[in-house]
């Protein structure tokens, strides 16, 4: 990072279980050791393991703000210099110029999500921020299937919804050959 006063938007997207917030929680817990202000957000409806705090699969965790909507995460940044946003596909086409506006009063702002839902479709967000980025990461997982690189989340339960909140069991990372698009 060559100067912490000019706003960034950094990319890291890949599947479930590709080590996704881990490497935000690495990147926020780097700029407090270096005195930035960092602050963290999640959707609201995100209760996996604990309220208000980003966990990875691996048991790390980060405290984080339970943001409604895009909107609410500019609206409650602060002061913050780097913030950093889980779970950005729960967030929708919005969240795109919400991290514009960030950007633009000189945030770094470090977006994490997965790019394609449980079909193969792509997370509405996703094409606008990686125009928008200035540093994309694209993390692959373990297919759980080949053992090849993943970049799909293949559901394993029935569910209707788009957006459903997984843990371990849920979701398997799959490569696109083993990927079974679910058709719910
Ligand atoms: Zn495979």
């Amino acid at each position: 990072m060559s100067n912490p006063s000019i706003g960034r938007l950094e990319l890291i997207c890949g599947p479930m279980f590709s080590g996704k917030t881990t490497e935000l929680i690495r990147r926020l817990e780097a700029a407090q050791f270096m005195q930035s202000v960092t602050l963290s957000f999640k959707p609201t409806f995100d209760t996996r393991y604990a309220d208000q705090e980003l966990v990875t699969h691996g048991g790390q965790r980060i405290r984080a703000v339970a943001a409604k909507n895009a909107a609410d995460i500019v609206r409650n940044s602060g002061d913050a210099k780097v913030v950093g946003i889980d779970e950005a596909h729960f967030f929708g086409s919005e969240l795109s110029s919400a991290c514009s506006t960030l950007v633009a009063a000189g945030v770094r702002v470090i977006v994490v999500g997965l790019e394609f839902d449980h079909r193969g479709d792509v997370f509405e967000p996703f094409p606008s921020l990686l125009m928008r980025s200035d540093e994309i990461i694209r993390l692959v997982g373990v297919c759980t299937v080949c053992g090849g690189e993943a970049i799909h989340s293949q559901r394993m339960i029935p569910n209707t919804q788009r957006i459903a909140v997984g843990g371990i069991g849920d979701y398997e990372p799959r490569c696109g050959e083993c990927f079974k698009p679910s058709r719910l």
